[in-house]
């Protein structure tokens, strides 16, 4: 198609608003003319006269693809607007040709409306009344569409019965309890005041336990004099806070002051006729005099400060530490239980 053709078919379409007539349609081209002079011109056009030719040759398939169409669009035009709906067949009629590009009934096999109506009632979901006031035409479509739609509105009744019989079931329960404990007030009827209770919270058995395990660990305590394992250049130093997160906080004799975890630190051992702290085992806490040293069964022999009858005792070397008197905070002080907590 030329560019002045295209326009002239665009500039024609402009032109022809709403429907033109009847009797200057060539429906075998599907062309509207706009007057007598225009149809004239294009029933002498080569492309109609072939078109005619063909038709004379092949009228009955021409005639019936025609109709077939005509038939699908009346019928789509049902499907869409009239679903179910008794509606007047001219109504429907009307509708279909006031769409520009529709099949004209005169293309097709059927002369008059009447006709087609007929032709409409042998087929499926459609049926078609005469009346005083014209032909009335219903239409029950059964296509896929219709079917989804039936199988949805079952689903949603049987959902609403569902429903129906967990609701009846659960005013029955609530009728039942009611019945059972008649003394029982509403909430409405509680005074606030006397719904208060006092309840004793305590620590579940298993959070004790981890508590005294923790505890139990626990050798650090402010006042005894440690070394840092991978730090023994450092030298000795005094244990002066141990924090909430449990870090020991040392001061050195150089002036420094460090933090370090327990596992970092080791106890220091003094010299024999030193008091030691007992930092574990069962005599933990106390306080002795360390009387001897033997390194090779890593054991200490102790004299207890407090024991009146001042027994030798055999303890680990790792189970005593030495200590400043004038800083020592023992275990059992609330401090260290609070940095535990
Ligand atoms: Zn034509």
């Amino acid at each position: 198609m030329t560019k002045s053709n295209l326009l002239k078919g665009v500039s024609n379409r402009l032109k022809s608003k709403g429907l033109q007539k009847l009797r200057w349609y060539c429906q075998l081209c599907e062309k509207q003319c706009r007057d007598e002079n225009g149809f004239k011109c294009h029933c002498l056009s080569e492309s109609h006269i072939r078109r005619v030719h063909n038709f004379g040759t092949n009228q009955q398939s021409t005639v019936a693809e025609f109709s077939r169409a005509f038939e699908l669009n009346f019928l789509k035009h049902l499907q869409c607007s009239y679903r179910h709906t008794r509606v007047e067949a001219t109504r429907v009629y009307n509708e279909v040709i006031s769409h520009k590009e529709h099949i004209h009934m005169n293309a097709t096999k059927w002369t008059t409306l009447t006709e087609f109506l007929k032709h409409l009632a042998s087929k499926e979901g459609c049926e078609i009344e005469e009346t005083p006031k014209g032909w009335f035409i219903l239409y029950r479509p059964t296509d896929s569409e219709e079917a989804l739609r039936m199988r949805l509105n079952n689903k949603r009744e049987r959902e609403n019965v569902n429903e129906r019989s967990i609701e009846k079931v659960i005013i029955s329960q609530s009728k039942s309890c009611k019945s059972s404990a008649p003394n029982i007030p509403s909430p409405s009827k509680m005074q606030m005041g006397k719904t208060v209770q006092t309840f004793t919270l305590k620590p579940k058995p298993e959070c004790i336990s981890h508590a005294q395990e923790a505890l139990d660990c626990q050798w650090i305590c402010v006042g005894l004099v440690v070394r840092v394992k991978a730090k023994q250049s450092l030298g000795k130093g005094v244990v002066s806070a141990i924090n909430r997160l449990h870090l020991v906080t040392v001061s050195f004799a150089i002036g420094i002051f460090q933090e370090f975890s327990q596992a970092e630190l080791e106890p220091v051992v003094p010299k024999i006729g030193a008091s030691v702290f007992i930092i574990s085992g069962s005599l933990k806490g106390a306080k002795a005099e360390l009387l001897g040293i033997d390194l090779k069964r890593k054991e200490a022999r102790i004299q207890m400060v407090d024991d009146g009858h001042r027994a030798d005792k055999i303890v680990g070397l790792s189970e005593i530490c030495k200590f400043e008197e004038s800083r020592l905070v023992g275990l059992t002080s609330t401090e260290q239980t609070h940095a535990l907590a």
